[in-house]
């Protein structure tokens, strides 16, 4: 752009005749500013194709502290690691009914766009929120929430509403997440949330959908990790009454699945701490006393079960002897015959043509039993409370104008060194959202240029459509052989299910394996393992364990026993379990996949914001940036395709009526007063700011704005002015 610092001086010169202020200096000023912090938005960047420059323009943001940065509409967020002082109310209020460019980027910023876009303009919104684990999702959702509530204070009678709302948080967190090497409060499920807003523009009510609890972790946790916060909650924060009806003691080390903690100092008061914040946040939901106790019931029922222990008998069965206090503790927690549940832990009745056959379970078998229990119930726990949520959020007097705005807040691309059934789920997510990401940005863009008269200049970008249909093809896709495989009666396993894979997805580009793959590619890939081309980069994944995590069985005897149980959750989440039912149950990826189309229909019938965080380093540190971490994460988030989209067309528009109110003042024909139409207002603008031809579009009911600079010069000039 050869007129930038040229027409920059240029054109801002025009003003120092009207005012005496050193434009000089104000513009050097602005330079070191920029050279010091980068700019606000990466579109700014002379070398938008360079990750070097990006990354660089991060780093040197992070060191100031300035922890938000815009592509766009979209904002980037770098994890700080450490309290910031830029949420305080005044800060709040600084975002009020601002456009972007007016403030400093922030997440308040999108939520407030996305609040004020609902309400006067009534287009439904969301959020989507992206990232790896602890990169500052959670506490970005939770910012939107906290500023739509903020924002929203002069209304009445949304108070009891706005409470429920941000009670939400803490309660779904005790119970879904967890201490992980990467996290402290790791969220292991995916999370989407409405907020409803009456015609007004008060919250009114809400509506949560969730996605993959990860359940393994209630049986076992990698060393150094913990299990789900609320285990450790109750067994610090319970009153000895409720301890002593729950049949506890209260040392996590006691039981086999909180074995793993590594305790810390004060862990023991920050949980019992926090046991109260739950309590009072189900107060807030309305789950009441009884309701509780039924909900404690079940999280200690699965710390006794997993202390069930078996012996083998002479005859290599499991048996679980007579005074095995735990085994007694689960069937009068859940409320269930003890000896049916002995019986529903040793053994499995197999109705095999007509005649019923009880076999008894080995060791290994029984304690594949006993954990999948305990799994399965702590997982429909979790569901239950999100639908009890979901119940205490729905409108006292719903309006029918009412919209929403949703924010999802789901794990971002996962590539570890060992990949495994969770990281296909998320990654198959992570491709399905990238697929919706383009499809609504470029489809957005070419709506209104359509809407607006304006000739659409084709964008050239990559579409992972081709990736999705390689994982969720009907017949032939990933998924459906995986089914296939663990549907078919007889010889299945992971090692088959590979054999098939190769075989019929032999020569996808987005597919390799060990079989015809180069050499190269066998050397870098284990025998049991295959590789797919993500848009973000390779992963591979090792097929181990791919059919029990997808089969995700929990024997019959077991199910049948659960809907007896006196306890009206477990009765109420088992009472559907359709056992008579000839079909098989479904699995858990066509589960999970029918559950991401959902939301993808969802997310595409409203109008997105997208928050990309970035973690800055490995050890949940401040002030520490890792640039080859975030060069991963950079890439993994699509950024600088990202950019290079947002730069090929125009930049920024306004509307005709946005543009002169604000910068009227810098025509002699708009200002001190002007009556005409607001578009040839902006004409007499561009004119007096002498805008070349290539650097803007006049459209139907907006100034189109080709190069940011063109912006940021006008803006330059009206601070001078
Ligand atoms: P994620 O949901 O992406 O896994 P979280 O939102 O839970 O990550 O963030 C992890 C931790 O990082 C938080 O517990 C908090 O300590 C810190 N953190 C995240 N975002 C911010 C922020 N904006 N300001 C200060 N600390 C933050
Ligand atoms: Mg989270």
């Amino acid at each position: 752009m050869v007129f930038t610092i040229y027409s920059s001086l240029h054109r801002i010169e025009k003003y120092r005749l009207l005012r005496p202020v050193s434009v000089q200096g104000v513009m050097e000023h602005a330079l070191q500013h920029r050279e010091r912090v980068g700019v606000s938005d990466f579109v700014l960047l002379e070398d938008f194709r360079s990750e070097a420059a990006f990354i660089d323009n991060l780093h040197k943001r992070f060191k100031e502290n300035i922890i938000y940065t815009y592509i766009g509409n979209v904002l980037i967020s770098v994890n700080p690691y450490k309290p910031l002082p830029i949420y305080t109310e005044e800060k709040t209020k600084q975002y009020y009914k601002k456009a972007f460019f007016e403030a400093p980027p922030h997440v308040f910023a999108i939520a407030d766009n996305a609040y004020r876009s609902l309400v006067f303009e009534h287009r439904e919104q969301c959020i989507l929120i992206s990232g790896e684990s602890g990169s500052g999702k959670t506490e970005a959702s939770k910012k939107v929430l906290e500023y739509i509530a903020a924002r929203t204070n002069h209304l009445q009678n949304v108070e009891t509403v706005k409470d429920k709302l941000l009670q939400t948080n803490p309660l779904l967190e005790a119970f879904g997440n967890a201490k992980t090497h990467r996290n402290d409060n790791s969220s292991r499920f995916g999370k989407y949330m409405d907020i409803q807003f009456n015609y007004e523009g008060g919250p009114e009510g809400g509506h949560i959908l969730n996605y993959l609890l990860e359940k393994s972790r209630v049986v076992s946790q990698m060393s150094g990790e913990r299990n789900f916060h609320v285990f450790y909650q109750l067994l610090a924060g319970a009153s000895e009454d409720l301890m002593r009806q729950l049949m506890l003691q209260n040392r996590p080390e006691a039981y086999k699945y909180t074995l793993d903690q590594t305790a810390q100092p004060n862990q023991r008061s920050t949980d019992a701490s926090q046991f109260r914040v739950v309590q009072e946040a189900m107060k807030v939901i309305e789950i009441g006393e009884a309701e509780q106790l039924e909900m404690f019931a079940i999280v200690a029922s699965v710390l006794h079960l997993g202390n069930v222990k078996f012996v083998q008998t002479d005859k290599g069965h499991a048996e679980i002897l007579l005074h095995d206090a735990s085994s007694g503790n689960v069937s009068e927690l859940l409320k269930v015959n003890s000896v049916k549940l002995r019986e529903a832990l040793t053994s499995r009745t197999i109705s095999a043509r007509g005649d019923v056959v009880n076999t008894p379970l080995d060791l290994e078998q029984a304690h594949y039993a006993r954990d999948a229990l305990a799994k399965a119930v702590y997982d429909k726990l979790f569901s239950w409370l999100v639908a009890r949520i979901n119940s205490a959020l729905v409108p006292a007097e719903p309006d029918s104008r009412s919209s929403v705005i949703g924010i999802l807040d789901i794990y971002g691309f996962e590539i570890f060194p060992k990949n495994s059934f969770e990281q296909f789920c998320i990654n198959f997510c992570n491709e399905k959202l990238q697929q919706l990401f383009i499809e609504l940005t470029l489809k957005q863009e070419q709506e209104e240029y359509l809407r607006e008269g304006i000739a659409w200049e084709p964008v050239e970008y990559f579409n992972n459509i081709i990736i999705c249909d390689l994982i969720e093809a009907r017949h032939k896709g990933i998924i459906a052989i995986l089914d296939d495989e663990c549907l078919r009666p007889g010889d299945a396993t992971d090692a088959s299910f590979l054999e098939k894979l190769s075989q019929k997805l032999d020569g996808h580009k987005h597919f390799k394996s060990h079989r015809k793959a180069d050499v190269k590619m066998q050397k870098l890939m284990g025998r049991d393992e295959f590789c797919l081309v993500h848009y973000a980069g390779e992963v591979t994944y090792n097929v181990s364990t791919f059919l029990e995590k997808n089969n995700d069985l929990l024997f019959r005897d077991m199910q049948s026993l659960m809907a007896t149980s006196g306890n009206n959750i477990v009765e109420s989440c088992f009472r559907d379990c359709n056992l008579t039912s000839k079909k098989r149950p479904e699995t858990a990826i066509t589960q999970f996949k029918n559950s991401l189309n959902e939301l993808i229909k969802i997310l595409s019938s409203k109008e997105p914001s997208y928050i990309r965080c970035i973690k800055p380093n490995d050890v949940k540190a401040p002030m520490q940036f890792n640039e080859k971490l975030v060069s991963h994460q950079v890439k993994y988030l699509g950024l600088m395709e990202n950019l290079r989209v947002r730069r090929a067309g125009f930049a920024y528009r306004r509307t005709y009526d946005a543009f002169l109110e604000r910068y009227k003042c810098l025509s002699a024909d708009t200002w001190p007063s002007y009556r005409g139409p607001a578009r040839d207002g902006v004409q007499k603008l561009v004119e007096a700011m002498q805008y070349e031809r290539e650097e803007y579009r006049m459209g139907n009911t907006k100034i189109f704005i080709r190069f940011p600079k063109t912006l940021f010069d006008t803006e330059d000039a009206y601070q001078v002015k």
